[in-house]
């Protein structure tokens, strides 16, 4: 049974290990049993399970994911954290505790190794400040996974569901799409966390598309496209992409390419559909050979 995940489980083992935050790695645990609940279930955990959690802090989410799934892999940056997990985790011997920055593991390795290169679920209450490198790491280096049920915040769970003429719209939405299906699952509110974070929070289920939903030739190029469009947010499409460095469009490419696709010549990167950038990807490649 878990014992952590209450305000007094949580407290008690803070006290004990006199435990103290680290700013630096936005460090605010859980202590809402139904949002704990909430996670578990949405991420579809089964006995079948191998996941992968990042960031388990003092092991909270853990011992539920513990309890629902065949294996787990924690992965803490913290050190002070390490003697805390063993102890809150010894019941389980169905979790491995690895002492890490996430950003420097080679994640495709360690699922060879636990779950013999099998897709994994990523669960994860994220530190914030790094939450869009974690997410496009495990897309873009392609680790086999099934999905990724994550708390981050609020705006940024926004960020991910929006389309083309919205404010929130851009690279993070367009990438994310790409790669999965987005849905927020939970808004969680500031007092389900010791400290409390200043902003609100939200649970997203990002689950992996078979295929994505558009094929363009090259899907690097097609991200670049789209990381320099949005770079420089306020310019027209055609500015953004002449001025990046390492494209390599000059503006006759771009000018032909919107004319094949009837978009005007002034338009914003931001008015653009997946199936557009990835259009504008192909026609560009295609253009750059001819001019
Ligand atoms: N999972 C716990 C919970 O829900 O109570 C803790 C969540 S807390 C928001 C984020 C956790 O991620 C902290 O334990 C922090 O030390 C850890 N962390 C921060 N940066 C990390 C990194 N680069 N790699 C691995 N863990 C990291």
């Amino acid at each position: 049974m878990p014992t952590l995940g209450n305000p007094k489980g949580t407290i008690e083992i803070l006290q004990k290990y006199q435990f103290t935050f680290q700013k630096k790695f936005g460090q605010n645990f859980l202590i809402d049993t139904n949002i704990l609940e909430k996670i578990i279930a949405s991420a579809g955990i089964t006995k079948e399970d191998c996941v992968l959690e990042i960031g388990p802090g003092i092991g909270t989410m853990t011992q539920y994911l513990a309890e629902a799934a065949r294996e787990v892999i924690a992965v803490e940056i913290d050190s002070s954290l390490i003697p805390i997990l063993e102890d809150t985790l010894s019941t389980y011997e169905n979790v491995s505790i690895i002492h890490n920055d996430i950003l420097k593991v080679n994640i495709n390795q360690l699922v060879e190794e636990k779950n013999q290169g099998r897709p994994i679920k990523v669960v994860a209450n994220l530190p914030y400040y790094i939450t869009t490198p974690i997410i496009m790491g495990l897309f873009e280096s392609h680790v086999p996974l099934e999905s990724i049920t994550i708390m981050v915040q609020k705006e940024v769970a926004d960020r991910m569901q929006v389309g083309p003429g919205t404010k929130d719209y851009g690279a993070l939405s367009l990438a994310v799409q790409y790669y999965s299906k987005p849905e927020v699952v939970a808004y969680v509110a500031p007092t389900c966390f010791i400290p409390k974070p200043n902003v609100g929070s939200a649970v997203i289920r990002l689950t992996r598309h078979a295929n994505p939903p558009v094929q363009p030739k090259n899907e690097a190029f097609m991200f670049s496209l789209i990381r320099a469009s949005f770079n420089q947010r306020r310019k027209t499409l055609m500015n953004g992409l002449t001025n990046a460095t390492g494209l390599q469009v000059t503006k006759e490419m771009v000018q032909h390419a919107l004319e094949e696709m009837k978009l005007s010549p002034t338009i914003r990167g931001e008015a653009l559909t997946l199936e557009q950038f990835s259009l504008l990807s192909d026609l560009l490649i295609q253009n750059k050979e001819q001019f």
